[in-house]
């Protein structure tokens, strides 16, 4: 039923990049083979999943959205991919995104934009575009995203669905194309919170072939989810996440939100975080650092594309000539800013700077969240605005970053969050998110206070 529901909208909504017809059947007809010998199956055997097109997949192509790997098909399958494998969860096919997951419309992808399935001349949120437009146009019920400064959790929000950034080294990356190593985490996306939850539950877990993964028990996320409730909890609502530049709707249904925690039975406490208003600086300085020299892989050699290669070239003429076609403008615009942050004399004035604030941040989400005085959770929107138009920020990359401004905190610290629909702007009729981020490895006070307003 979902192959055929490809068939009919993912011309207009190019949501995938690749979709694995013959593996996705022979999948499924495994689980039923199983189903009928009485094997035990997981809860999410049989399920399809749409999977974002930066997880290795031994018998799929992996592009991250670039042309520089057109064609690679990665000799090894990730950890998550294995997971999902493992769980019987039937794997649908590749989803666009953003290359190398740097942007936030999936205007960026080398194989050309995703349509939002609410309205397809607006963008379904980057860099997992194609992952949130799969789940809202009814082609996958599951999704998996990554998040750097907000690639699981904008897309949610633009698209009316779910989005969970996971604790940083809840779920591995071994297998993850890699943008931003301190910052990228792989996470569950789909429809309702228990959904996600049961997903996450899957991927989620210790890796010894991930350094960063961490070594300690998955929180209880489905039991959480199963829970709802927000009875007795301090949840708190920062200052900083607020003024010029959110739009009126999006304030409007924020604050119904928090209306409806009230009513809940949750205390509500305003918090100032004063370094956040630095984050989208430091981002953008920690991110094109930490990529500018994990692409440097990318050198024509060993993956993919390799351009000009004729004998009569040397190696080093071949990786320029490959770069040069392979990379799409924000990829080589962040090469450089990185190249430039963490040269000698620039380092401490910028890389160096950008870490201090980064401590800052880490700092005010640790006061918020103090034992004993502090709150369990806070609430802000996900994204300031609706979704945009295709085009309407494509020339100006500043007004593009700043579709992460309530997301890339969470990624700066380590800790988790999720985004969940609240509802519809009255101006443009388009989805609104509400974000809760929780402390590390605290992700199901995500599932329980999301099930709670879902
Ligand atoms: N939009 C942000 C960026 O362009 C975040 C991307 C992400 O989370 N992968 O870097």
């Amino acid at each position: 039923a979902h192959l055929a529901r490809i068939d009919a909208v993912d011309e207009k909504v190019h949501a995938f990049l690749h979709v694995d017809r013959e593996g996705a059947l022979a999948q499924a007809r495994a689980v039923d083979a199983k189903k009928a010998a009485g094997e035990k199956l997981g809860p999410l055997a049989g399920v399809p999943l749409a999977l974002k097109d930066i997880f290795t997949t031994k018998d799929m192509p992996t592009t991250v959205g670039s042309k520089i790997l057109e064609g690679w098909i990665p000799p090894y399958d990730a950890t998550l991919t294995k997971k999902l494998k493992a769980a019987d969860v039937v794997i649908l096919g590749k989803t666009n995104m953003d290359e190398f997951a740097m942007g936030s419309s999936t205007e960026n992808s080398a194989y050309g934009p995703t349509g939002n399935p609410w309205d397809l001349t607006r963008i379904p949120g980057g860099s997992g575009g194609g992952s949130s437009a799969a789940l809202a146009s009814y082609e996958a019920p599951l999704a998996i995203g990554t998040d750097t400064g907000g690639s699981i959790r904008q897309p949610a929000a633009v698209t009316g669905t779910v989005g969970v950034k996971p604790t940083y080294g809840g779920v591995s990356r071994y297998g993850m194309v890699a943008f931003s190593s301190s910052l990228d985490q792989g996470g569950p996306c789909a429809r309702t919170v228990l959904d996600a939850a049961l997903l996450h539950e899957v991927i989620a877990g210790h890796d010894p072939m991930d350094s960063t993964s961490i070594d300690a028990p998955v929180p209880p996320v489905v039991e959480a989810a199963r829970s709802g409730s927000v009875e007795g909890m301090r949840i708190g609502v920062v200052k900083q996440f607020a003024g010029e530049g959110y739009q009126a709707g999006v304030v409007q249904r924020f604050n119904e939100s928090v209306e409806l925690l009230k009513s809940l039975g949750a205390t509500i406490v305003e918090l100032d975080c004063p370094s956040f208003d630095l984050a989208l600086s430091a981002y953008y300085l920690i991110a094109p650092s930490e990529c500018s020299s994990n692409l440097a892989r990318f050198d024509a050699m060993r993956y993919g594309l390799r351009v000009g290669d004729d004998g009569t070239r040397s190696a080093e003429d071949v990786t320029a000539l490959t770069r040069e076609a392979g990379f799409g403008d924000e990829v080589k615009r962040r090469v450089i800013l990185g190249t430039y942050a963490l040269s000698s004399g620039y380092y401490d004035a910028y890389y160096g700077s950008a870490q201090k604030v980064r401590t800052l941040i880490t700092q005010d989400f640790e006061r918020a969240f103090e034992q004993g005085s502090g709150v369990d959770v806070i609430v802000s929107p996900t994204t300031p605005t609706t979704a945009f138009s295709i085009g309407e920020r494509a020339d100006d990359p500043m007004a593009m970053y700043l579709a992460d401004l309530c997301t890339i905190p969470t990624n700066l610290a380590g800790n988790s969050a999720m985004s969940l629909p609240c509802g519809l702007a009255p101006e443009d009729g388009l989805p609104v998110g509400l974000q809760i981020i929780a402390p590390a490895m605290k992700d199901d006070r995500l599932y329980k206070v999301g099930a709670a307003v879902e």
